[in-house]
């Protein structure tokens, strides 16, 4: 799979570079250079999910690496159950957070975490690899959790501190071995920018051999690609053709763009909602105000707390920044926390327990959806990530499951860390 730099086509690269290569020569994102719809999609629609993931794979990337590999790359990494479950007549919520750290991040992490292992397999370097991620609570949980243990690999996360649930920091910040967790005095954008410009300095890159595990990587955006052809093939399973309108609660904006790409390759899809809480960069621009990035507002989504959406970049360059275009596939809205209180609520008297991410997502497709309409939203985060939120409607303490419970019990391990970029670089290297 050929890719190219959002800034400048001329840039290009294989996928196996941009897995490692973390952002463009000119300081953009890698996309795709084609995405010419797949051949036989209702065939491939008909796979079990790890079957259909295999095949998914092997043609977008079967020309890098070896189809067996693939295959039994597929298995391994998505083992875990994804049910479509049915929320009222028109309604069905996708459950992405069935994975070991119960958050739909799991997805890239996990498949990420593989390819660079079957990379690294085939190169020889004595330097371990570094994975530098920033955080606002779950990609660093997913990527610590994918790593853990690797040999030949460290994982530095770096995340707001006390800005994530205490849950989410247990995750990554109690794991130890060669996981460090790093509490930046700042915000999830500083923690971004502070990667950001690791990544952007040459010589420590290639001196730590850093790599990056955000939404930046396209490798894990080609894992969420392979969630939204499962949407449409358990709908059919159930005997509905009606294409989905699909919501996303949406950040960062990987998730949003994997559903383009796979909308791309010609899963029929109705429209998707972009979906956030009152962080509304991009719902302000779509409804046709400037683009206009800014400091990012604590919510109880905290997941989706960015102002300056890093993928973002790879829509835009979808679309050509052409808004026009981008209204035919996409519409968007925003919820408050207040707003999403009550639709946990109502989402609990239909007897379907949700986080406050896919209590966004739901309540916004509620919003923006017309009547006939057939919606799906993802659920991104298992209720139990956010306690108190559900607490306050439920009235009784979510059950934990069992990976979660395990790890209240071990201590944190994180280290303070100045919001500073030559601090970082310090420690880095030491
Ligand atoms: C990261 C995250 C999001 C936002 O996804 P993006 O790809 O950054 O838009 C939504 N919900 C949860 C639970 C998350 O962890």
């Amino acid at each position: 799979m050929d890719v190219i730099s959002t800034r400048n086509p001329a840039h290009r690269a294989t996928f196996r570079h941009a897995l490692t290569a973390n952002l463009t020569p000119d300081g953009g994102l890698w996309i795709p250079a084609r995405l010419a719809p797949f051949d036989r999609i209702d065939a491939l629609l008909e796979l079990p999910f790890a079957d259909r993931c295999a095949e998914i794979l092997k043609r977008l990337i079967g020309d890098e690496f070896a189809a067996a590999d693939l295959d039994a790359l597929a298995h391994d990494a998505f083992n875990f159950p994804l049910p479509l479950t049915q929320i009222d007549a028109q309604t069905y919520a996708l459950e992405l957070f069935h994975g070991p750290t119960l958050a739909f991040k799991d997805f890239g992490a996990r498949l990420l975490a593989r390819l660079l292992a079957l990379h690294d397999r085939d190169t020889t370097s004595v330097t371990p690899r570094m994975i530098l991620t920033a955080t606002s609570g779950d990609t660093g949980a997913a990527v610590a959790s994918a790593f853990w243990h690797q040999p030949g690999v460290r994982v530095v996360v770096l995340y707001p501190h006390g800005r994530v649930s205490e849950m989410q920091e247990r995750q990554f910040a109690a794991l130890g071995d060669n996981v460090l967790a790093l509490a930046v005095d700042g915000s999830f954008d500083d923690c971004q920018a502070l990667a950001k410009a690791c990544f952007n300095d040459a010589q420590l890159s290639a001196e730590l051999r850093l790599t990056s595990a955000n939404s930046i990587n396209l490798a894990r955006i080609l894992a969420q690609l392979l969630y939204y052809f499962e949407i449409v093939a358990a709908l059919r399973v159930r005997g509905v053709r009606q294409a989905p309108l699909i919501s996303v609660p949406s950040g960062n904006f990987g998730n949003l763009c994997a559903g383009l790409y796979a909308w791309k390759r010609g899963l029929p899809v109705a429209q998707f909602v972009a979906a956030t809480n009152v962080n509304r960069t991009v719902p302000d621009f779509l409804q046709g105000g400037e683009y206009q990035p800014r400091p990012s507002v604590a919510t109880l989504s905290n997941a989706m707390d960015v102002g300056a959406p890093s993928n973002w970049e790879r829509i835009a360059a979808l679309f050509a920044n052409h808004r026009g275009e981008m209204h035919a596939v996409m519409r968007a809205g925003s919820a408050t926390d207040a707003e999403t209180r009550v639709e946990i609520a109502r989402l609990w008297q239909l007897g379907w327990l949700a986080d406050p991410h896919a209590a966004v997502a739901s309540a916004v497709l509620q919003k923006l959806r017309q009547p006939g309409e057939l919606g799906v939203f993802l659920a991104t985060a298992h209720p139990a990530k956010f306690p108190d939120a559900v607490v306050e409607v439920t009235g009784k303490p979510v059950e934990l499951p069992s990976a979660l419970a395990k790890l209240l019990d071990l201590p944190l391990q994180a280290e303070p860390l100045a919001n500073d970029v030559a601090a970082l670089k310090r420690r880095l290297r030491a």
